[in-house]
């Protein structure tokens, strides 16, 4: 008896239920670059609950390639600018944006058009309007929005996670955390990360997305409520011609827990540490590269699984949908941590304490 009890059910959900549990999720990967050539592809060979089925690309022969490499069908290597025919294809369920981050909005709003799933590389836009956008896009489609935060899936992280709602050390009331690594090339054709319009910004927008998420896990997701910043100074301006080098900051709680924070295209570094008046916690180092990062406490070290990070976010979200369970990485969550961004450009920029828009 499924007919009057699906009516009550979102869109997307409607449409995982029609697919029976022991069915794998299809995949297509838009935009076939670094990370999706060396980690999401690869991954998605290993996943249980989902297979790469498709890709969206500027270049044919690539994509007939992948196709070729990964055993699904030539009709599945879609353009850009043909992304409207994915709805035809019921071989795609989810899209994946791995795209320059200034092509996310664009890209996740023409794949929810097409009615499929998304999940959407870090940082989820550029702005907080696009995230908007997004988010409204996707509810409109009924499709879900997921972003590619993988941490959220890894065994170590997740039990930070549950440290924090637990309070099992207490409420994690001082964080400290940095995240970086020495970028040498200036704005190219292969390197969007030194162009403003493509990457929206430095450091920040790359590898402080992970220290904001950590911070905020250690508040159980509560987002900050205001921001004091700075912009270190530019020690290489041929690389640094549009984007900070290097940015720190505090975000202030409000139960008047403090996180200082740092963000580098300087030099190679990743950890995390949090801090209650009865013990503390640390990941890493690294905290935050696809290596296992080492969770210790004041209490001594976890041993918990060792995964690889992609396999288990693709799988996790790939049984979201299945079950109809509700994303450890929303949209929204996304959308939090760009108008962290936001204020922490606002206060850098102004010198002014910035409170956190909801
Ligand atoms: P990349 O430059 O290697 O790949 C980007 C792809 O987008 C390329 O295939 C490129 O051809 C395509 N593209 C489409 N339109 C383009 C345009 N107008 N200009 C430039 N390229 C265009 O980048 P990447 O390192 O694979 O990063 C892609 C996304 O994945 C970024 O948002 C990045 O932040 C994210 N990422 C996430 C992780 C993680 O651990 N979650 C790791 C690496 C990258």
């Amino acid at each position: 008896m499924v007919g009057s009890g699906l009516l009550l059910l979102p869109r997307w959900s409607r449409a995982v239920e029609s697919s029976t549990p022991s069915k794998k999720l299809g995949v297509a990967l838009a935009g076939l670059g670094n990370y999706s050539t060396h980690q999401l592809g690869p991954a998605l060979r290993q996943t249980s609950h989902c297979r790469l089925t498709g890709v969206i690309t500027g270049d044919r022969a690539k994509g007939k390639k992948w196709a070729r490499d990964y055993g699904f069908p030539e009709k599945n290597v879609f353009s850009y600018d043909t992304m409207a025919q994915l709805a035809g294809s019921s071989d795609i369920d989810v899209v994946y944006v791995v795209t320059p981050n200034g092509l996310h909005a664009e890209h996740t709003i023409a794949a929810a058009k097409s009615g499929k799933h998304v999940i959407c590389e870090k940082p989820m836009a550029v702005s907080v309007a696009e995230c908007d956008a997004m988010i409204a896009a996707c509810k409109a489609a009924g499709v879900r929005l997921m972003i590619g935060y993988r941490l959220h899936y890894e065994p170590n992280t997740v039990e930070l996670i549950r440290l924090a709602r637990d309070k099992d050390l207490g409420a994690f009331m001082r964080m400290e955390g940095a995240n970086g690594f020495r970028m040498t090339s200036p704005k190219s054709a292969s390197n969007w990360h030194a162009d403003k319009k493509l990457a929206g910004g430095g450091p920040l927008m790359d590898m402080g997305v992970y220290v904001i998420q950590a911070a905020c896990m250690a508040k159980v997701e509560a987002a900050p409520t205001a921001i004091t910043a700075r912009f270190g100074p530019v020690r290489r301006p041929e690389v640094f011609a549009e984007i900070e080098e290097f940015v720190s900051w505090e975000m202030e709680f409000s139960d008047g827990a403090k996180a200082t924070c740092l963000a580098t295209y300087d030099e190679n570094v990743s950890r995390f540490r949090a801090e209650s008046d009865n013990g503390w916690a640390q990941l890493g180092p690294p905290a935050f590269y696809y290596d296992t990062p080492v969770l210790t406490t004041s209490r001594g070290r976890i041993r918990l699984a060792s995964v690889n990070h992609q396999v288990a976010q693709l799988d996790g979200m790939a049984l979201e949908l299945l079950t109809g369970s509700p994303s450890l990485a929303p949209g929204e969550m996304g959308r939090r941590d760009m108008a962290i961004i936001e204020a922490i450009y606002s206060a850098a920029k102004s010198g002014q304490r910035t409170s956190v828009r909801s």
